[in-house]
Order: structure tokens, then C-alpha cells, then sequence
């Protein structure tokens, strides 16, 4: 038997870090030829796997648009997109500038329709493709401190739903992955008291280690969820429920 993603081409949207990295490996081991991305340059991924890596900036249309359109030309096709770069910027209301907020706001989640934007050209004329957003828990749930964050990951629920009405006609799908607690660079910056609390409050009573996100987006990009879309699976312990 093949491996699951043979022939296939998959783009990772913050694919050399953290949980993109572990989302790049497992596509990469599924047998998907996996194209990651970042704002870095010269990136040296940490991987037993050959994962090419693009520079690109996903809030910044031109260059989604120029490096969509080299991969398209180099790789024949883009049949996965994973949308997982983000950042945070905390902050209490009060404190949050104003740029804090719209720097969330324009890669959390305008960098997700800038590519959707530009792949979405690829995938209809394929008429195949999955798209697989990555959320947060806080998108349901809230969190103080991440009001921006927050409002750019519930924005995302209402996205993932919408484009999955409108590409389902042509055999694309797009679901939302929700990670709550995760062991990478991002949680790293927690305070121990903010780490305590999670990980009380996850029934599981673990965090989640990059793995066990980057297993259900490869479900996600295989054809075993092939009569799924529109949906917002919560990968987190329990701690959403
Ligand atoms: P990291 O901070 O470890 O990695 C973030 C990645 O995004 C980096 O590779 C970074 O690369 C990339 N990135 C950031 N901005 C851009 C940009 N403008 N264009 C392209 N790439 C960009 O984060 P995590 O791995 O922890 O998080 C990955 C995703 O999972 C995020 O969407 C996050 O919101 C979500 N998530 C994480 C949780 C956690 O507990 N860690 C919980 C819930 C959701 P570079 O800096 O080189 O651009």
C-alpha cells in the first residue's frame, strides 16, 4: 500500500517552527512533498525530512501571491493548505495598542484569507483541495489578555464555515483545527501561574506536545476525511469542554 498523501503537494503556512514544523514532518512522512513557510530567511528546519522552505509573509498579499505561484510552477499543483502561522501580542485592554491589535488581526487572520485568496484559483481548477485552518480554543472560549487573539481565532470559525459553503461544490474542504495548550516557543512565554492554570483545568491533565495536532491535521489531509467540512474539532485534552 502507498503512503497516504503520495503525489500530493502541501503548503505550511509557518511550517518551519513549533507546530508547523511537526505538521511539515507528518505530511512529509505521509509522503506529501511539503512546502513550508515563514518570514525568516535561510531557515534551517530541524528535520529528517526533505521539506523545501519559501520565505513569504502571509499578511502580505504580494507575497503570498509570488510565492503560491512559484510553487504552483515548481510542484504541478497545491492540493493541501495548512493555515498555521500566528502570533500573539497579550495584553490587557487598556494596554493593548493599537498596533498590537492589528498586527494580531492582519497574520492571525487576514493571512489566511490572503492565501485562501490565492490557492483557492489552484485548488478550483483542480476541483480538488483541503484547507486546514489552525485555530485556538480561546476562538470559543475567550481569554483575557488575548482580546485580539482571540477575536482573530473566533474570526477564523466564521471563515473556515463560510469557504466551506462556497468550495464544496468542487470537491475542497476546510475544517478548523482548535489546539488548546501546546508545548512551543508561543506557550514558552506563559508566566508559571498562567501554565499551572491550563494545565489544571485540561481533563487530560497534559499538555499537548506539537504531535498530537500535527496526527489530526494529516486525518485532516487524507482521504479518510473525505465527507467532512465546515467543522471545528477542538484538540485539547478536554479543557474547551
Ligand atoms: P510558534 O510561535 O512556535 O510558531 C509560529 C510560526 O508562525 C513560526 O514558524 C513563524 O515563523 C510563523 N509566522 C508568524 N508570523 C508569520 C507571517 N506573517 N508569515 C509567515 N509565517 C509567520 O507558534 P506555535 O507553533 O505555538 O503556533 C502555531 C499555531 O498554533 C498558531 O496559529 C497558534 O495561534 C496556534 N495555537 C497554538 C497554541 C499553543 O499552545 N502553542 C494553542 C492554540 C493555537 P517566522 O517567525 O519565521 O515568520
Amino acid at each position: 500500500m502507498g503512503l497516504k498523501l503520495e503525489n500530493k503537494v502541501a503548503v505550511v503556512t509557518g511550517g518551519a517552527k513549533g507546530i508547523g514544523l511537526a505538521i511539515s514532518d507528518k505530511l512529509a512522512e505521509d509522503g506529501a512533498t511539503v512546502y513550508a513557510l515563514g518570514r525568516s530567511t535561510n531557515m534551517e528546519l530541524d528535520s529528517k525530512h526533505n521539506i523545501i522552505y519559501k520565505q513569504c509573509d502571509v499578511s502580505d498579499l504580494e507575497s503570498v501571491t509570488n510565492t503560491f505561484n512559484e510553487i504552483q510552477k515548481e510542484a504541478g499543483s497545491i492540493d493541501i493548505l495548512v493555515n498555521n502561522a500566528g502570533i500573539t501580542k497579550d495584553n490587557l485592554i487598556l494596554r493593548m495598542s493599537e498596533s498590537d491589535f492589528d498586527d494580531v488581526i492582519s497574520i492571525n487572520l487576514k493571512g489566511v484569507f490572503n492565501t485562501c485568496k490565492v490557492v483557492s484559483r489552484f485548488m478550483l481548477s483542480q476541483k480538488q483541495g483541503r484547507i486546514i485552518n489552525i485555530g485556538s480554543i480561546v476562538g470559543t472560549t475567550g481569554n483575557a489578555g488575548q482580546s485580539n487573539y482571540a477575536a482573530s481565532k473566533a474570526g477564523l470559525i466564521g471563515f473556515t464555515k463560510s469557504l466551506a459553503k462556497e468550495l464544496a461544490a468542487r470537491n475542497i474542504l476546510v475544517n478548523l483545527i482548535a489546539p488548546g495548550y501546546v508545548l512551543t516557543d508561543m506557550t514558552g512565554k506563559l508566566t508559571e501561574d498562567q501554565v499551572n492554570a491550563f494545565k489544571n483545568n485540561i481533563p487530560l491533565k497534559r499538555a499537548a506536545e506539537p504531535s498530537d495536532i500535527s496526527d489530526v491535521v494529516a486525518f485532516f489531509a487524507s482521504n479518510e476525511s473525505r465527507y467532512i467540512t465546515g467543522q471545528v474539532l477542538h484538540v485539547d485534552g478536554g479543557l474547551a469542554i
